[in-house]
């Protein structure tokens, strides 16, 4: 597998009235060509400043502190803001949760599509148009002819979400980043959405990282599974390791689901206690205040990570007591 971006040990921090703080941990991880990876967690765990961090997106008072973001084996931290921008409209795409707010009202689909295809690619205007034309198809517009000369307001939810991903492959990206791109989305136009990503993916060999706080948008397209919480990595894994054998008791909160509770943000108050405050010391691992396994060691130690197998790791102590286990050879008899 073709790897895209390797992430080693990100830590973001932002200025704010209480000091500096990080929001983002030590984070690590790797995206290969073809392949999904999904980052889950409640909202304010760091998921989207973790992306935001890849594409150079940071607000004014945020700043990657320490680490390392490789794309294509180049180091991304020390370009120029001029050198991201250009990657970012030739190399990697994002997709956000709202369209309306990414699109702008007062202009047509059409212009919104084609301008920036004659900047970006220096297509004239007739190339441009039919790109346009050629990438809403793509995306499973029907009738894109009449849908380039409509404004934002007259299309449906779900038809501005795949215009956005329209312009996010209008310069044939090889990693796209959608962060909840399917949250504002009735059930039903959100598996649309998951799919047409999920076969572009496919069709167009890019790697795709999906941000997402829901256990089911993960379940459908996820390859590979990366929760956060509190700005750490806490267990990392294939989408089966991660389904079938739950080792971090957060993860294990995010998949025990409510039932009857089709809102996620729901489900995962599921879990008693909320997310520490960024500015917040909490020493020991930093679920120990809501874990209902915590032990002694636990406040005191943050724990590291844990290698289950060659891809599942879990940032917990309790892993601690399996190995020991597994040397005396006690485990999974
Ligand atoms: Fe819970 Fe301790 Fe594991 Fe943290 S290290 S998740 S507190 S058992
Ligand atoms: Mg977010």
């Amino acid at each position: 597998d073709e790897q895209l971006l390797n992430v080693n040990d990100l830590v973001t921090s932002f200025r704010t009235a209480a000091g500096k703080v990080s929001a983002v941990r030590g984070v690590s991880f790797s995206v290969n060509k073809g392949e999904t990876l999904c980052i889950v967690g409640e909202s304010g765990c760091g998921k989207s400043i973790t992306t935001l961090s890849v594409m150079g997106l940071l607000p004014a008072n945020g700043e990657i502190t320490s680490g390392s973001i490789q794309y294509k084996g180049e180091e991304l931290t020390t370009k120029k803001s001029e050198q991201m921008r250009r990657l970012r409209g030739n190399e990697i795409s994002m997709i956000f949760q709202e369209p309306m707010t990414a699109l702008n009202p007062v202009f047509t689909i059409g212009y919104q599509i084609i301008e920036p295809l004659k900047l970006h690619l220096r297509l004239n205007k007739k190339e441009a148009r039919s790109r346009a034309v050629e990438l809403l198809a793509q995306v499973g517009i029907s009738n894109p002819d009449k849908r380039l000369k409509q404004y934002p307001h007259e299309l449906s939810g779900g038809m501005r979400q795949r215009v956005m991903i329209a312009m996010a492959l209008a310069c044939n990206p090889s990693l796209l980043i959608a962060d909840e791109p399917t949250t504002a989305l009735d059930v039903t136009i959100q598996a649309q959405i998951l799919d047409l990503i999920d076969s572009l993916k496919e069709e167009l060999g890019m790697g795709v990282i999906m941000v997402t706080h829901d256990m089911g948008v993960v379940a459908e397209v996820a390859d590979r599974v990366m929760v956060m919480y509190a700005g750490d990595v806490v267990e990392t894994g294939t989408v089966e390791e991660i389904f079938s054998s739950p080792e971090h008791p957060y993860t294990q909160g995010l998949l025990a689901s409510v039932p009857n509770v089709d809102d996620a943000d729901a489900k995962l108050q599921a879990i008693p206690g909320s997310l520490p405050n960024l500015n917040e010391k909490i020493t020991g691992c930093r679920f120990h205040p809501r874990c209902p396994y915590a032990m002694e060691q636990c406040s005191q130690e943050d724990p590291p990570q844990f290698k289950i197998s060659s891809q599942h790791l879990s940032k917990c102590w309790l892993q601690q007591e399996v190995k020991v286990n597994d040397a005396k050879g006690r485990a999974y008899s």
